[in-house]
């Protein structure tokens, strides 16, 4: 298991499943990704959430890098996944 920091000012993982239900058809706390940086492999309910208005930092609980960035905008959410190698999804 991948080792996680306690840096005060984020959540787990499990604050993504709201905003991401709205764009994956499964449940994402259930998959894992690869850090392009590192290439560590954990459960994104695992990944340091940062939350900020209107978007989600998502960082590698192993190097700190970030893995992906979650905006909420009034007409569309984007995406910028460049810190995830793969993403594993369980059927
Ligand atoms: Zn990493």
């Amino acid at each position: 298991m991948a080792t996680v920091h306690r840096v005060p000012g984020h959540v787990d993982g499990n604050a993504l499943a709201g905003p991401l239900s709205e764009v994956f058809d499964f449940d994402v706390t259930t998959a894992s990704a690869r850090c392009d940086a590192c290439g560590a492999t954990a459960m994104l309910a695992e990944a340091m959430v940062y939350e900020k208005p209107h978007s989600f930092i998502v960082r590698c609980g192993s190097c700190d890098a970030v893995l992906m960035v979650v905006l909420q905008r009034a007409d569309a959410t984007e995406l910028d996944l460049s810190g995830i190698a793969w993403l594993h999804v369980p059927r």
